[in-house]
């Protein structure tokens, strides 16, 4: 064996069969669909396919939008200034709330606005690393507060967060609810009747789409300020050409994904446990979160005594790719926002690996998998008591 893939929830290998349902757009069916010539108008019964694949992937509303753009710090960067020019700059809501455990796309844009005044609440999260929903109850203050976001499943302990009662917590208030669902879709049941939130974001090459491809789900009623302005694409709701190719490819990703689901949540999960439990046989380790309230497809594990970077360079020679936390945050594993908010201590933090499967991952792969991280633990800590530099 090569090389095994264990970094899905950074991104995942795109579907074959989405990757042929593109193609015919980027050389034969290549026009600009707001064009009114027929290599603009034979597109629109392909994008309305894709549309009807998203709404049925996520159980939309027929009354609710999908704006379709390039990722999903897009589609977190469009709800949140939006909320902030329509709420925050107009109708005079001073506080935003989010939480101490989500992405950068969305910490980052609310450090931002922070800058620009606004109070912005950072919800800490329980001993299982959840944010409770008591917690939010208690910030949410229906004359102050413009918006809630809060990540469905986290990116780096895959932990899910209770959101049908954020939901509910937020409509009794009068308070938008957002979402950052990049983890949960493709993962585990994403449904937008159930789950009363007015915001969703999504990335369509966390599950076996093209990258560059994103969606954000607005509930009816709610109000968009478009992030780019120009033509009337989507709508009005974001500019910019649609690439025809992309909306194809994440439509027929997520419907793939949700009639994937149910091998996740059995076979995914089976091989993940399998991972786990091999991991929890090396001694000082320590799975950070419950496996119950985890994406079936996530690990995060800290094995003490071992530096998370040479970890992971060691384990990359033996080629098993993993991760030391999300590949988007610059932060130092120190101050990564997860280990703090759970409160564990720097060590753990300092030792953390993510291991993330996705539907292609194999037994091989994994019993592969199993014996590298073993071999490399091994290795390391007799570094660290021997000065024996070979590998075994
Ligand atoms: N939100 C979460 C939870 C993520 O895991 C990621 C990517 O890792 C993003 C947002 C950003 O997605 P993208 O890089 O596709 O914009």
């Amino acid at each position: 064996m090569e090389r095994v893939y264990l970094d899905n929830n950074a991104t995942t290998i795109v579907d074959p069969a989405v990757k042929d349902a593109m193609d015919p757009f980027f050389t034969r069916m290549y026009g600009n669909p707001n064009s009114l010539h027929s290599f603009g108008t034979e597109l629109h019964p392909y994008m309305k396919i894709a549309l009807d694949r998203l709404y049925s992937g996520i159980n939309a509303g027929d009354e609710d939008d999908i704006i379709i753009n390039s990722c999903a710090s897009e589609g977190n960067n469009t709800v949140i200034k939006s909320v902030y020019f329509d709420s925050v700059l107009k109708s005079g809501k001073t506080q935003m709330i989010t939480s101490s455990i989500e992405h950068p796309a969305v910490s980052k844009t609310y450090r931002f606005l922070e800058e620009l005044g606004v109070e912005v609440l950072w919800l800490p999260v329980n001993k299982d690393g959840i944010i409770h929903p008591d917690t939010l109850r208690s910030a949410i203050d229906p004359d102050k507060t413009a918006l809630v976001s809060i990540i469905w499943a986290n990116n780096e302990t895959g932990l899910i967060n209770p959101v049908q009662e954020y939901g509910e917590i937020c409509r009794e208030n009068g308070v938008p609810l957002h979402l950052d669902g990049v983890q949960a879709i493709g993962k585990i049941p994403v449904d937008m009747k159930k789950v009363y939130a007015d915001f969703m974001t999504f990335s369509a090459h966390k599950f076996h789409g093209p990258k560059g491809a994103g969606g954000l789900y607005v509930r009816e009623g709610n109000h968009i300020t478009p992030l780019l302005h120009g033509g009337e694409q989507m709508a009005g709701l974001r500019a910019g050409t649609v690439n025809t190719a992309f909306m194809v490819g994440m439509g027929y990703a997520l419907e793939l994904a949700v009639q994937n689901l149910e091998f996740e949540a059995v076979e995914v999960r089976r091989l993940r446990d399998k991972l786990e439990d091999a991991i929890l046989e090396i001694e000082d380790v320590e799975i950070i979160g419950r496996r119950d309230i985890r994406t079936p497809n996530t690990i995060l594990a800290s094995f003490r005594g071992i530096e998370g970077e040479a970890f992971l360079w060691d384990l990359n020679q033996r080629g098993v790719a993993a991760s030391t936390g999300s590949a988007c945050a610059s932060e130092s594993l120190e101050s990564n926002p997860t280990f703090v908010a759970m409160d564990i201590a720097a060590e753990l933090a300092h030792t953390g690996m993510r291991f993330s499967l996705s539907r292609y991952t194999t037994e091989d792969e994994i019993d592969y998998a199993i014996d590298a991280v073993k071999k490399s633990v091994t290795r390391l800590r007799g570094i660290s008591s021997t000065s024996n530099n070979e590998y075994i």
